[in-house]
């Protein structure tokens, strides 16, 4: 244990490293002689959320806060203790974690108010919801020799915690949550999964690894300079997901294992890019430049699948370190203490929206209704005529993409032209469909509209008009 606090320790100056060792020395104290379901000293969990923080290059507060984070629930400690001894903000993340702790699940309400807490929290101060997480990640690690409710825990990681997860970001800690809940939430399904893609992940892997000296002999011939190379296999959930939309055809699964090229810079990204496809035939619309139009939560890189070596279906990933890093770690990365207080509420857009619904004082349940649309949905990009982007959730219909551009546009609405083609207002659009409004002078918003369209913007509006119209 000393070892995991000496290896945190080393990370901050001398007095950062100063205060997070007395918030260890006041944790072991409030959590003397308890122990954990696997029989563990209590103190391991506290420090194994410090070393999953220090991990995220999270500050030395939100480290102390992590070894703090249960010294209130389990322990007879007063918050007053807490903010004496460590000051305002340590005691505020304390707060705040202990807080989001007190609502338990209990049944639809209890988890709808909890998320909503959450949310707020994460506007007020992210790192709230990096302590939380950070918690999470360890107690499904431990999830093995929990004695109390394994599946829920399972089942709100995947329903909040991972999403929540990707929302900001971090994609690895997203993909990694999935992979612990699984098996718990979806025991037989995980188990035919395992049975269904074990051999073919292997086999992947080994051609991954059998093809690595040619991709990087083409690299060096053509003067690429790239810092590594890697097989990536896919997380296991995502895969289960991606495989039911394909009908369980693992012929279609390029992604299994991808490679992933790490280059220095953004141009070395479409050199190497450039080179693969002079070497391998690309898929045509395999092609995703996350570069040029990152996803909403920031993700960056190139993506590609070409037809390889030994005629083999391959996707390879190209990306600078930068943006690797910001892929696994996502918001941590850029969150700096010594920005002012809200500084990637401008890179999350989704970020400032919750404050906007904050401001509108919505109640739990609206709130909710709001955040299934506009926060757990995968996003597709679109375009007008014009070519400018337009963000919207998976499966939103032309009706929503008027609305998105403007609520007049959206109140006349009667169809569109899809990619050239006169499509209907329930229309699903795609990734990549280029969209013209054709508006109708006498068409009203109705009461209909309220069933299909997919967007809080759609939705505040039309009914907005209802009342007016009613
Ligand atoms: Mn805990």
């Amino acid at each position: 244990m000393q070892e995991i606090l000496a290896k945190i320790l080393a990370k901050y100056s001398p007095t950062e490293a100063e205060t997070i060792q007395k918030a260890y020395t006041f944790a072991e104290q409030a959590h003397t002689d308890q122990k954990r379901d696997s029989d563990e000293d209590y103190i391991t969990h506290p420090l194994a959320v410090a070393q999953i923080l220090t991990d995220f290059n999270m500050d030395h507060e939100t480290v102390a806060a992590g070894l703090l984070h249960d010294a209130l629930e389990e322990s007879n400690y007063k918050i007053e203790t807490i903010e004496k001894e460590f000051g305002p903000k340590i005691s505020f993340l304390v707060q705040s974690v202990t807080k989001l702790h007190r609502v338990s699940y209990s049944g639809e309400k209890g988890f709808i108010e909890n998320f909503h807490k959450m949310i707020l929290a994460t506007a007020k101060d992210i790192r709230v919801v990096l302590i939380k997480l950070a918690d999470r990640l360890h107690n499904l690690e431990t999830l093995d020799t929990f004695k109390g409710n394994k599946e829920r825990i399972a089942r709100e990681a995947l329903e909040v915690y991972a999403p929540l997860a990707s929302r900001l970001g971090m994609g690895e800690l997203k993909g990694i949550m999935e992979d612990y809940a699984f098996p718990y939430v979806y025991p037989e399904e995980y188990k035919n999964l395992l049975d269904f893609v074990k051999d073919q992940i292997a086999e992947n892997k080994k051609y991954a690894e059998r093809i690595k000296p040619a991709v990087e002999k083409i690299l060096k011939e053509n003067n690429i300079r790239y810092i590594r190379l890697s097989a990536r296999a896919k997380h296991l959930y995502s895969l289960w997901r991606k495989l039911q939309k394909y009908e369980f055809n693992l012929e279609r699964m390029y992604d299994l294992v991808a490679l992933r090229v790490i280059v220095p810079d953004i141009v070395s990204c479409y050199e190497t890019l450039g080179v693969l496809h002079k070497y391998w035939q690309p898929l045509p619309n395999r092609i995703k430049d996350y570069i040029a139009l990152p996803k909403p939560n920031g993700y960056q890189s190139l993506h590609t699948t070409v037809f390889c070596e030994e005629g083999k279906i391959t996707e390879f990933q190209i990306r600078t370190e930068e943006m690797n890093k910001n892929a696994d770690y996502g918001i941590a990365a850029h969150w700096s203490y010594k920005e002012s207080k809200n500084p990637i509420a401008k890179k999350y857009s989704w970020l400032h929206q919750l404050s906007e619904w904050q401001n509108q004082d919505l109640n739990s349940e609206d709130f909710w209704e709001n955040a299934k649309i506009d926060f757990f949905k995968d996003r597709i990009f679109v375009y007008t005529p014009r070519g400018d982007v337009i963000e919207l959730p998976e499966e939103a219909t032309p009706l929503d993409f008027a609305y998105a551009i403007h609520s007049d546009l959206g109140d006349k609405c009667i169809q569109a032209k899809v990619n050239g083609k006169i499509m209907g207002i329930t229309h699903t659009l795609n990734d990549g469909d280029i969209i013209e409004v054709v508006t109708g002078k006498n068409q009203k918003p109705s009461q209909d509209w309220l069933r299909f369209i997919k967007t809080s913007k759609a939705r505040t509006k039309i009914k907005e008009r209802l009342r007016l119209i009613g």
